[in-house]
């Protein structure tokens, strides 16, 4: 399995949105007890009498307060099937669409990520379109402070890599545009003359 060109911080992430531990753990046939805001079990590690296993569903966490194994639905998931972490977000990674095969080149990586965007766009859309708005205006602004803070080529290329907004921004305003008249404010009409600004700071930049 050649996995050199995946991404798997990236894909863990975008596993770890896509997953629910206490779902998780419950599919996986431990028996929880809601005590609190936490889930209690036995710990399916060792063998114990009373349960000292603990789910945060909130924190997206568990801890064994016996054994001490803990983390997040990741690597519960690695720990109660014996493998490797990096075979549950390939697994997880490829049943959620966000990779087709082993040797996706950096087209489909960028297109993975751009699906995993657009994911969480709606997911955040759905919440509250504003914060469509906010999302947006977050990564412009981190993007162009680091930008005025890049001293070369190389800098410029790595902070265009880091952030991918120069790929995004199309569909950033497209959605914007979309929304339009969803927020009843100025949001899109704003971040949408931002990009148009941002992209033109960033052709100068690239053409200079
Ligand atoms: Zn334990």
């Amino acid at each position: 399995m050649n996995n050199n060109n995946i991404n798997f911080s990236f894909l863990a992430e975008e596993v770890k949105k896509r997953l629910d531990i206490l779902e998780v753990a419950n599919q996986e046939g431990l028996h929880l007890k809601k005590t609190g805001r936490n889930y209690f079990a036995h710990c399916p590690f060792h063998s114990e009498n009373t349960p000292s296993f603990s789910i945060s569903p909130i924190k997206q966490i568990f801890k064994c307060f016996s054994c001490g194994k803990g983390g997040n639905v990741i690597t519960l998931l690695a720990a109660l099937r014996g493998v490797k972490n990096g075979e549950i977000i390939y697994q997880y990674a490829k049943a959620f669409g966000l990779i087709n095969n082993s040797k996706s080149t950096v087209k489909q990586q960028q297109e993975i990520q751009l699906r995993a965007v657009k994911y969480e766009f709606k997911r955040r859309e759905e919440k509250n379109s504003n914060e469509v708005y906010r999302f947006l205006c977050d990564q412009v602004h981190a993007f162009r402070r680091a930008m005025k803070q890049a001293e070369n080529e190389e800098q410029v290329s790595g902070l265009q890599k880091f952030y991918q907004i120069y790929d995004k921004l199309p569909y950033y305003i497209g959605l914007l545009e979309d929304l339009d008249g969803i927020n009843g404010d100025n949001a899109q009409v704003k971040a949408y003359f931002e990009g148009e600004e941002l992209m033109q700071e960033w052709n100068g930049r690239i053409n200079s």
